[in-house]
């Protein structure tokens, strides 16, 4: 089933690198983009290009109708979620197969047991892997959580099941809190992802987040290590690297196989991430969630291990068997990525869209740059903030750390505000220098560090 013609149901940097994944598989590729993103570089590059509506992302990116008949009519044989969007939406999957075209991911159902936080946690459970202490279920009735949270111990957390982006969790910290924080989430959790279920988890202090990327070709599965996304505002990334260099041997083997084995339980094909939180102190580990895509920070593994995860998802989904033994795949050096928003780091993260005036691209040995940049390119106010992400790899963390500090600095784009300078500061912080850090280290350390 060598695929055609690849549609990408997707923008920005991601759709740029399925776009050259693609090219290099010999697949034409086909670009949908809302009004807003007509002159976008992935429409550059892409082979063909269909706009398929308004800016909204309701009109056009989640828009499966709209989609399905770009594929029809560009006679495009198979699609390509990317992340975000409708990559975890288990109905546009069985939609696009229902439609007689390949889905680049696992099958509707899979996402639909994974992409559910709840079930997934059952999931894990039940492969053995240690989930964080929480709910057993689901909770539809918010009024029915009061026992269960005291129960578990405050703090904990309240999460949407259907929720992701970092959007849809809440902290309480006692009872009071709780029972009037409970049905607020509930609510916002229907209107924000349609599904109002919650469940609850205690909080994990000073926990680092580490996860796990692993392939499937539906009978095996095979891990490609850690990564760590502790650098994070507002549960969401910042800053990643490969390996988590804090992470004792023994934890590392353990958290591989449970993610290997939670894979195969599934039959899982494609490529996934396990995320999970671990605590330095006790050295437990607890399995938060599944994500059923690619995800944002894949290139700090593809340095580490030498493969090309985009390729190999698209060859997977083209029904070869997996290319790679877990024998054949090793871990080399040290990689870094830095996600350069389009935010004001000045003015509390402000988004800040607009025109590129100009662009400098940093360059030489274990340098990449993963962007939906060019000179003159617009950036719209419609969709998230990243821009780009800067990747350096070198043999060890420490020059590693030196090479990234040299390429911020020759990283330049004007036009528009940057969290470039958030990067450099946190290149050269002493405890970021050391790895000393945690999930609330970032939000703590901007308290301390006002930048200008
Ligand atoms: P990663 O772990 O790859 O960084 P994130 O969880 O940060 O993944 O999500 C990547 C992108 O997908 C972000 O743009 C985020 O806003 C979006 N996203 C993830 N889950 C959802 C969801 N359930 N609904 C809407 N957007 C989501
Ligand atoms: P999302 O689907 O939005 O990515 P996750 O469940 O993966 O949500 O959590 C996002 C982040 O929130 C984690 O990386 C971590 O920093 C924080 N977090 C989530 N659950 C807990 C917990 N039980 N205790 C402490 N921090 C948590
Ligand atoms: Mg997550």
């Amino acid at each position: 089933m060598a695929m055609g013609n690849l549609l990408i149901a997707n923008r920005g940097e991601i759709a740029v690198r399925i776009v050259r994944a693609a090219r290099e598989l010999g697949i034409r590729t086909t670009q949908v983009y809302s009004q807003a993103d007509a002159d976008s570089l992935a429409v550059k590059l892409a082979d063909g290009s269909v706009e398929i509506g308004p800016p909204a992302a309701a009109k056009s990116y989640l828009n499966i109708e709209a989609i399905l008949s770009a594929a029809r009519e560009t006679g495009a044989d198979a699609v390509h979620p990317g992340y975000g969007f409708l990559a975890e939406n288990a109905d546009f999957a069985d939609a696009v197969e229902s439609a007689g075209l390949t889905f680049v991911g696992p099958r509707g159902a899979t996402i639909r047991l994974l992409g559910d936080k709840v079930a997934a946690r059952e999931a894990a459970a039940k492969a053995g892997v240690p989930t964080v202490p929480g709910s057993p279920g689901r909770i539809d009735d918010p009024a029915a959580a009061h026992e269960l949270a005291k129960g578990i111990g405050f703090p904990v957390l309240i999460k949407a099941t259907a929720g992701g982006g970092g959007r849809g969790i809440r902290v309480a910290n006692d009872q009071a809190e709780f029972d009037r924080l409970a049905p607020q989430a509930s609510a916002e959790a229907k209107s924000a992802f349609g599904d109002g279920g919650i469940y609850i988890e205690k909080l994990i202090e000073k926990a680092r987040h580490i996860e796990i990327q692993i392939l499937g070709d539906g009978e095996r599965a095979v891990h490609f290590f850690e990564r760590e996304c502790s650098l994070q505002r507002r549960r969401q990334k910042v800053w990643e690297e490969a390996p988590a260099v804090t992470l004792p041997g023994d934890i590392r083997r353990k958290l591989c196989a449970a993610a290997v084995s939670l894979a195969r339980s599934v039959n899982y094909r494609g490529a996934g991430t396990l995320e999970f939180l671990y605590d330095d102190a006790t050295k437990e580990f607890y399995f938060l969630e599944m994500n059923t895509r690619i995800q944002v920070e894949h290139p700090v593994t593809e340095f580490i291990t030498g493969v090309d995860l985009v390729r190999e998802m698209i060859r997977i989904a083209q029904g070869e068997p997996l290319r790679l033994r877990q024998e054949d795949i090793h871990l080399n050096g040290h990689a870094i990525e830095c996600r350069i928003n389009a935010e004001d780091p000045a003015n509390g993260f402000m988004p800040a869209p607009g025109a590129i005036e100009a662009l400098m691209v940093p360059g030489g040995p274990g340098v990449r740059f993963d962007t939906l940049l060019y000179p003159g390119c617009t950036v719209p106010p419609f969709y998230d903030s990243l821009l780009g992400k800067l990747i350096v790899w070198d043999d060890s963390r420490e020059s590693a750390l030196r090479r990234l500090a040299g390429a911020l600095e020759e990283l330049e784009i004007s036009g528009l505000k940057t969290t470039k300078s958030l990067h450099q500061a946190l290149a050269v912080d002493e405890d970021v220098r050391a790895a000393n850090f945690h999930t609330r280290f970032l939000e703590q350390w901007l308290e301390r560090n006002p930048l200008s």
